[in-house]
């Protein structure tokens, strides 16, 4: 059994050794010691309580054809799907209504003029219809560095965009010829110039895919002063070339690999928000409410209509698919409560990360970045 001393949880630096060894963390008592830690971690450093991001899934439309993805170009199984303005804005309002204070765009990636000017226009009239008070997060894929501005200007302050595995090589592997890993890499950059709070995550368990790996993960995330980290485990979708189960990885190892990649996450990086992501679900029905347990603070609960689910599964067994957003919200804050957290309504929970970063760290959760758009300014005009 690797042990796990009280000297290395408490570290400020870490190796990429140091980080491989508390991922390799086993026995019950230290996993409990890694996870503890971490949630202290959490208590101190990062916005107290969980918040929830509403997340609307508008389309499965995808211009890229990524080996592990289930909406990928190449898949003609998938019926494709866009949502209509108006059912966007109507999910919108009801997150609003339910005071999540934040929501998340998420669809496949789409550059063409048609679909850039459509979600600028949904972005100005979502921050008017809840008088500039919801936050907005994207994660529509790379993009230019002038549409990152045009959607920044338009409302969204922050921008999930996952390396999916910060080892080009792993990267190669899993996406078509061509696919650029040090694009991506830009991407994260162009998109911190501009403003945005970045996200970034990995998938946890591709096939080949090593704990050294897991462990440069996380060095690329500090070293890219990243603000919020989204990743979770990777799960096989049956019509994609890599429809294979990872060999030697059982689902219960994966998942357990998932968690200690969170923890550990906190431990190094302490400030940052980190979500406890629906993949975790897939894998075990109580997945992201042990998530919370492990060292993450966010939760994204699903509030795109339910005849649209089952056209976004990036992954088999994707959770909720026929849960609409009450039933959702009824299910998470019940599992939230008994793992003992707490529910954060109305904010928009912004990465501390972010603001300490900016020098800007006297402000304490603000509804309103406006020293860096002109969202305030919209939102008194409301
Ligand atoms: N078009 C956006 C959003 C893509 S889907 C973008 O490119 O950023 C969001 C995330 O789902 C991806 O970044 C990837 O990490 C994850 N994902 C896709 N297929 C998956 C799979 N089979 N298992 C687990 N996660 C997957």
């Amino acid at each position: 059994m690797t042990s796990i001393s009280d000297s290395l949880l408490q570290k400020t630096d870490f190796t990429v050794e140091e980080i491989c060894s508390l991922l390799k963390t086993t026995g019950e008592d230290n996993t409990a010691s890694l996870f503890n830690r971490a949630c202290m971690v959490k208590n101190t450093n990062a916005r107290q309580g969980v918040h929830f991001r509403g997340i609307i899934e508008l389309s499965n439309i995808c211009e890229r054809d990524c080996l592990y993805c289930g909406i990928r170009r190449s898949n003609l199984d998938v019926t494709r799907f866009q949502m209509t303005k108006q059912q966007i804005l109507d999910a919108a309002l009801w997150t609003h209504k339910a005071g999540y204070g934040s929501l998340v765009i998420q669809a496949g990636e789409r550059r063409d003029a048609g679909f850039i000017d459509f979600i600028e226009e949904i972005l100005r009239e979502i921050k008017q219809l809840s008088c500039g008070s919801l936050g907005i997060t994207l994660s529509l894929g790379e993009q230019s560095k002038d549409v990152y501005a045009r959607w920044f200007e338009a409302g969204a302050h922050r921008y999930l965009l996952r390396i999916e595995t910060s080892d080009p090589l792993l990267y190669r592997q899993i996406h078509p010829l061509g696919y650029s890993f040090e694009e991506r890499v830009a991407c994260l950059g162009y998109l911190r110039e501009t403003g945005y709070q970045v996200g970034t995550g990995v998938m946890i368990g591709l096939p080949g895919q090593t704990v050294a790996q897991l462990a440069s993960d996380i060095l690329f995330f500090k070293k890219n002063d990243i603000d919020m980290i989204g990743m979770g485990p990777y799960i096989p979708h049956h019509s994609t070339p890599m429809s294979q189960k990872p060999a030697n990885c059982t689902e219960n190892s994966q998942f357990e690999l998932a968690l200690k990649m969170i923890a550990v996450t906190r431990i190094v990086l302490k400030d940052v928000n980190i979500a406890a992501t629906t993949a975790l679900q897939a894998l075990k029905s109580d997945g992201r409410e042990l998530g919370l347990k492990a060292g993450a603070n966010i939760i994204m609960p699903n509030v795109t209509g339910t005849e649209y689910r089952t056209g976004y599964q990036l992954y088999d067994n994707k959770p909720c698919m026929d849960e609409n957003s009450e039933v959702c919200r009824e299910n998470l804050v019940a599992g939230i409560k008994n793992a003992g957290e707490t529910v954060i309504y109305g904010k928009w929970g912004d990465s501390k990360h972010f603001f300490k970063r900016r020098g800007m760290e006297s402000l304490n959760d603000p509804i309103s970045i406006n020293e860096v758009s002109g969202q305030e300014r919209r939102r008194e005009q409301c």
